[in-house]
């Protein structure tokens, strides 16, 4: 029986990449039944609004969503259709794996590592305002509850449990801000202490992103707060390659949305020049969540085996960057052509280049007792 997933195109490079993300879907030969549904500045002008009551209803029906970037207004204009998907539907635990690929586009190409994201709360809440009418000083509000932090740190002991990855750490920033940073601290080890098979620790943000910096195979899975992972994901998109390459999903206990870490580029909008890498590798994500695994396994060597064969990558791929080997730059319908065309053809007795995608089942918040 066919899949049946939602899927918004998004702005910008969104249609390009997600069109590309299609064809491999069609390659792997599993059923999807995509029903597109518009959100962004597409839907603006189509309905006047950049998030339709049909979206919600469509990933609340279907339980899955393949999604493009959105373009988000910065300063004024509507609030983030990103952060009102999440919120809506609560989607409360973003996955970001960096995975390096065959060694290009990093100084570092034994990057591993998974982002794990509250994704609902803290300061990208939504409470927010001038404090005076000149706007000479503004607040924004860290909202954080213990049930929201419980939950997301217990999603990433399971995670790594699962995954069979080594240490979790928990990031914050608790020697500053003593009521969140100690609400998130106090989550993080009553959870560390009931995972005695996984090894934890903690890091502050800043000390966070300097050892990431200078060594990041000493870390395997981080979680934190909202606007701490969305910072420290776009960090380990730049090790593991970059952000054509850096894919993501974001899970509810209803349902669960795969996106690509990047936004919506918009000068490369209508250009056929983005790399479709992370859009692709979200379709990946979103496949093993389905339970195609096999097919999941295809993309992932699939995408392996193009960006190390270096003949049709995107621009990202195709700089000198620190691989020493520039070659000229294929369009993103090309580079996703050739992922597609390999599908077929991988070898899949040869061992995995690396480990897969994580797989994130949700538990559910009953299950937050039981430790
Ligand atoms: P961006 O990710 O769109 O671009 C940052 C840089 O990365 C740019 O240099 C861009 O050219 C490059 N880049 C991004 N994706 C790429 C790809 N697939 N291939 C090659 N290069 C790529 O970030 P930005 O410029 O800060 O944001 C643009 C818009 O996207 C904003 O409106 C922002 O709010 C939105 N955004 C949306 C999401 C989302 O929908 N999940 C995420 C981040 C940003």
């Amino acid at each position: 029986m066919a899949h049946r997933v939602t899927l918004i195109p998004g702005d910008g490079i969104g249609p390009e990449v997600t069109a590309a993300a299609r064809l491999v879907a069609e390659a792997t030969g599993v059923s999807i039944d995509w029903d597109i549904v518009e959100a962004g500045e597409s839907a603006i002008r189509a309905t006047g609004t950049p998030l339709p009551p049909a979206v919600l209803d469509s990933i609340r029906k279907n339980g899955v969503a393949l999604k493009g970037p959105i373009t988000t207004p910065i300063g004024s204009g509507f609030r983030s259709v990103n952060v009102a998907l999440r919120t809506e539907l609560d989607l409360y635990a973003s996955v970001r794996p960096a995975r390096a690929i065959a060694g290009e586009g990093t100084r570092y190409p034994e990057t591993d590592l998974i982002v794990v994201r509250e994704a609902t709360e803290g300061l990208y809440s939504g409470v927010e305002h001038w404090v005076d009418r000149d706007h000479s000083a503004a607040e924004t509000v860290n909202v954080l509850t213990r049930k929201a932090e419980d939950r997301i740190v217990k999603f990433a002991f399971e995670l790594a449990r699962r995954e069979h990855r080594k240490k979790v750490t928990g990031v914050h920033k608790a020697n500053i801000m003593k009521t969140t940073g100690a609400l998130f601290q106090t989550a993080f080890r009553e959870m560390a202490a009931k995972y005695a098979d996984i090894a934890s620790d903690e890091r502050l943000i800043d000390n966070m992103c300097m050892q990431l910096v200078k060594k990041p195979s000493e870390y395997d899975v981080i979680v934190t707060t909202n606007l701490m992972g969305d910072i420290l994901s776009d960090l380990c998109a730049g090790l593991a390659g970059g952000l054509g390459v850096a894919p993501g999903a974001v899970y509810g206990e209803k349902a669960a949305l795969f996106e690509p870490v990047h936004g919506s580029a918009p000068k490369y909008a209508g250009q056929d020049k983005a790399d479709p890498v992370a859009e692709i590798l979200s379709l990946e994500l979103m496949l093993r969540h389905l339970g195609e695994r096999e097919a999941a396994d295809r993309i992932w060597r699939a995408v392996w085996e193009v960006i190390s064969e270096k003949r049709v990558v995107t621009y990202d791929l195709a700089l000198p960057g620190y691989t020493n080997r520039p070659v000229p730059a294929s369009s993103c319908s090309a580079m996703a052509k050739e992922i597609a065309r390999k599908i077929p053809l991988v070898d899949m007795t040869s061992p995995l280049p690396r480990p897969s995608a994580p797989v994130a089942a949700v538990t559910s918040d009953s299950a937050l007792e039981t430790g």
